[in-house]
């Protein structure tokens, strides 16, 4: 596509223009007890998507979007898929190859402008891996035994990886690396986030401040708690056995409106946003919410004098008038794999250079042998 040839030639020139953001969103900042570190750190927001299998609503509303929102907003966003965090559970190996080229699909789709922002894989810069172990050093087993996302998955299995122990360390690996000052997340998330606050807390007391403290950006629009159409008691998740519980990007017309006519809902037939004690209408709202830019309030008085029945339909053409263009942009994009190979090479290149210079100091900091980052480097980078 020649928007992101063009983009992958300024990208190379390394210029940065600004967008202006169209969409209504208001983020939180939550503020943390600990105090940000003082120092200049770059207006910069960390995230990564898992290529674990297509991706659906949930991971577009909740991240794709946030993403190209801030970027528009003129933050330096670093858009990362997720390659080693989805080893924690096996993965094919030509299928991982095959979803990663679909996520890049779909965040380029979705608006992520390589000349802007950086978009890579993960295990393309092997200094994730490495801070992840320079960091697990600080962390107590007992506080990450302790996180619920790690516990639940325990309870579940008899054996379970010590990658899942580690996964929140190479989070925080992942946001520190870059530091990145403030971290979309969604509210599931904030643990993850409070250990990573921690890390930096424990850094700093014994090797001296490097890190900005990351801020937690939580939406106020419920885009990060999209229920599954099948059980709103739970997120809509790709590892779902049932594939009517979520919708995914690459979903046709016809099947985004099936799986919305076959969404669970209560017997009740008004609509009303009530989402705890009617959460399958109000997981409707929201998706009504997203797709057209509206609050509940609003999605509410639209729906006056429907049934719930009658206001799927509105539900599924919205939803099919947001997601349709994307849709055709990625599939148009996901038939040209070297593009999508040389854009996320581009990236990798960026990122990797960002991580030399952070890792240099962290090499200084901790008494390691030296760094590889030189001042030509640093100067190119910061
Ligand atoms: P994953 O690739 O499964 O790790 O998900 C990537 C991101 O998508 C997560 O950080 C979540 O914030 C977001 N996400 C996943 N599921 C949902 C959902 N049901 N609603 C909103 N956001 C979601």
């Amino acid at each position: 596509m020649e928007f992101i040839r063009r983009s992958l030639i300024h990208c190379k020139r390394r210029t940065h223009s600004i967008g202006t953001n169209s969409w209504r969103c208001n983020y939180s900042v939550k503020k943390e007890k600990v105090p940000l570190a003082e120092g200049p750190f770059p207006r910069r927001v960390v995230t990564g998507l898992q290529p674990t299998g297509a991706l659906h609503i949930g991971n577009y509303f909740g991240v794709l979007r946030r993403c190209v929102q801030l970027q528009d907003q003129g933050d330096d966003l670093m858009l990362f898929i997720a390659d080693l965090h989805a080893l924690t559970t096996y993965q094919d190996p030509s299928a991982l190859q095959d979803n990663i080229l679909d996520v890049a699909a779909s965040a380029l789709a979705a608006g992520v402008d390589p000349a802007r922002s950086v978009l890579f894989v993960q295990s393309a810069v092997p200094r994730h891996a490495e801070l992840c172990w320079l960091l697990a050093c600080l962390a107590s087993h007992a506080r990450l035994a302790h996180l619920p996302q790690y516990k639940e998955r325990a309870q579940n299995n008899k054996e379970v990886g010590v990658g899942l122990l580690l996964y929140p360390v190479l989070q925080a690996a992942d946001v520190l690396l870059y530091r990145a000052a403030r971290v979309p997340v969604g509210a599931d998330q904030l643990q993850h986030l409070q250990l990573c606050a921690q890390l930096v807390k424990t850094f700093h007391h014994r090797y001296g401040r490097l890190f900005p403290v990351p801020q937690p950006l939580l939406p106020e629009d419920g885009c990060d708690r999209l229920r599954s159409l099948r059980d709103p008691s739970k997120k809509m998740s790709k590892s779902d056995p049932d594939p009517k519980s979520r919708i995914l990007l690459t979903d046709s017309d016809e099947v985004i409106t099936l799986k919305v006519r076959k969404a669970v809902t209560d017997c009740n037939p008004k609509v009303t946003f009530e989402p705890e004690s009617r959460p399958g209408v109000a997981n409707l709202v929201l998706l009504h919410c997203l797709a057209c830019d509206l609050l509940p309030e609003e999605a509410v008085e639209e729906a006056d004098g429907l049934t719930t029945a009658q206001y799927k339909a509105v539900v599924a053409r919205a939803l099919c008038a947001r997601l349709g263009p994307m849709r055709a942009r990625a599939l148009e994009l996901r038939a040209q794999p070297r593009l999508l190979r040389d854009v996320l090479r581009a990236g990798a290149t960026r990122a990797r250079a960002r991580a030399d210079v952070t890792l240099h100091d962290v090499h200084a900091a901790l008494g390691l042998a030296p760094g590889s980052a030189d001042r030509t480097l640093r100067a190119a980078n910061e």
